[in-house]
């Protein structure tokens, strides 16, 4: 089977790192979407709203320049029909026309057959002789009233657009007009009104007439010409007033707000390009961005502590339930701090298995070291508190005890009884010696009792006793035994255990020889 790299491991601590950087990759990446299409639409219509307000602003102080315009022609109109055959008086007015408020590039009074009676500025060298038939000329006459034309190439080969009021004379005959004209490519009245300071975020202004030509564009080359294609000027010209996301005749999106001047029906319109607007939005984006990306990274980095704090009770005890086998498990576990409800009854749980298992592994050892039929210690059991005692340094007895006459109770009573024998010599035996005193039953009816820490009288003394116990212990239903003892003393009689062995061995055949039933 193929090994997986320990990273790739999963725990609950990497589970929990893993959906925390989803969640706040996720709520990073919406965030910066509501932000992103929040920013967009807020400064599309705040451009839409700006540029309507100013383009309507313009609109309405165009209209009262314009107004007012007509108005100083018609005032001049008036004196000069009152007075039309005095060249004199028409002569000054014209004059004071021109020049009290300058707001017309040139002015004149042009009878009905279309001859320039007279002009200012009078450095103009126009024929008074000839008729002047230009598109405004005739149309003014035409209708004989109130007139502003369209943008066209006057006599003096400037782009105009004329102005005319009719005169009248006394007798309410039609005498010809007054002109106001406007130079579209000089230095007046309109153009000073809408270039102003006006740069918003590179928004700009023009103004077409009602036969989309040009007024007024910051690219003076446009004046004049027709606007052809673009695709929001039917849209402003039939709602006069409002904004619109529109596309110019140069293919390029804009943002567009445009206002109507109704007294001589051409349209304002305020613009900015949505790129250039949009330009912005990606500024600011990437600020808000850094600013969310900062503010989220704390809070990962917080609940990353947190669920830090949570998960590391869990992992610590996972941890310790692959060491229970170990000493020091139980109290890494008691370390551990239950402070919420699962990891408390883990942690017991935990306890009660390392419990358990330590109780289990000691049954085991107890099983090894245990001889069955008397539960005494059996020689590996006496090996072992052996060496502990020369460990320690422990001065101690050993007490060699066997049955006399064992194979006559075996053979008399049978196999069973001579079993009941041996337990309840080992009853006796334990019995008769200290808790701590080691009891063992080296195998057949030999037992062994290491006595530690007794002097030498007093352990004879305790195997004199089990002596007579044995020799006195009447049962119905058991025979009646008697033991022999053979002591030696650790580390008197000899410093190696081997002949400490020998040495009591040697006593019991001693205590056998000089008729048994006796300690030696
Ligand atoms: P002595 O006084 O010289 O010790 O005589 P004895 O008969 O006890 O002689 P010996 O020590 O040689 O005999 C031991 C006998 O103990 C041999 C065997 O039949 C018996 N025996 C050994 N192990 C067991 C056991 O587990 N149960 C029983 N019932 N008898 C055993
Ligand atoms: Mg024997
Ligand atoms: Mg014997």
């Amino acid at each position: 089977m193929k090994k997986i790299p320990s990273f790739l491991k999963l725990d609950l601590q990497k589970l929990i790192l893993i959906l925390n950087i989803i969640c706040v990759s996720c709520l990073f990446i919406a965030s910066i979407c509501i932000v992103n299409y929040v920013i967009k639409k807020q400064l599309i219509e705040n451009s839409l709203l700006t540029n309507q307000k100013y383009a309507s602003k313009v609109a309405i102080s165009a209209d009262q320049y314009l107004k007012n315009m007509l108005q100083e022609l018609n005032y001049s109109a008036n004196i000069i029909g009152k007075n039309v055959s005095n060249q004199k008086i028409i002569q000054s007015e014209l004059h004071r026309l021109k020049y009290q408020s300058n707001n017309f590039n040139t002015v004149s009074v042009i009878d009905k057959n279309a001859l320039i009676k007279h002009f200012e500025p009078h450095h103009l060298k126009f024929n008074t002789n000839i008729s002047h038939r230009t598109v405004g000329i005739e149309q003014s006459l035409k209708l004989k009233k109130t007139y502003i034309s369209p943008p066209y190439l006057a006599i003096s080969n400037n782009l105009i657009v004329l102005m005319t009021q009719p005169i009248f004379d006394q007798h309410k005959n039609y005498f010809g007009m007054i002109t106001g004209s406007i130079h579209l490519q000089r230095k007046n009245l309109i153009n000073q009104l809408l270039s102003g300071s006006y740069d918003y975020k590179k928004s700009y202004m023009y103004v077409v007439d009602q036969d989309n030509r040009i007024i007024f564009h910051p690219d003076p080359t446009r004046i004049g010409q027709k606007i052809i294609g673009n695709t929001g000027l039917s849209y402003m010209k039939e709602h006069k007033n409002g904004s619109t996301h529109l596309v110019n005749s140069q293919g390029v999106d804009n943002l567009a707000g445009f206002s109507h001047i109704p007294s001589v029906n051409w349209l304002v319109v305020s613009q900015q390009p949505t790129e250039e607007l949009l330009e912005q939005v990606n500024s600011i984006l990437l600020k808000a961005a850094i600013g969310i990306f900062i503010f989220y990274l704390l809070i990962f980095l917080i609940i990353w502590k947190i669920t830090h704090y949570i998960s590391s009770p869990l992992h610590s005890l996972a941890q310790m339930a692959g060491i229970l086998n170990q000493p020091e498990t139980d109290d890494k576990i008691r370390e551990i701090n239950p402070w919420y409800f699962e990891v408390l009854r883990f942690r017991t749980a935990l306890l009660f298995s390392s419990k358990k298992f330590k109780d289990k592994i000691s049954e085991l050892n107890q099983h090894i070291n245990t001889d069955p039929l008397t539960g005494l210690f059996n020689r590996r059991g006496m090996d072992l508190f052996i060496s502990e005692l020369k460990k320690m340094n422990s001065e101690f007895a050993l007490l060699m005890i066997d049955v006399d006459h064992f194979k006559q109770v075996n053979d008399t009573y049978g196999h069973n009884q001579g079993d009941a024998v041996l337990i309840s010599l080992a009853q006796q035996i334990k019995q008769n010696f200290r808790e701590n005193d080691v009891c063992c039953r080296l195998g057949g009816e030999e037992f062994v009792v290491l006595v530690h820490g007794a002097e030498a009288h007093s352990v004879y003394k305790a195997a004199e006793r089990l002596r007579k116990r044995m020799e006195n212990l009447h049962s119905d239903n058991m025979p009646n035994v008697t033991i022999s003892i053979g002591i030696a003393f650790y580390p008197e009689d000899h410093k190696d255990i081997q002949e400490i062995f020998k040495i009591a061995d040697n006593r019991l055949y001693q205590a056998k020889n000089q008729g048994r039933n006796q300690v030696c």
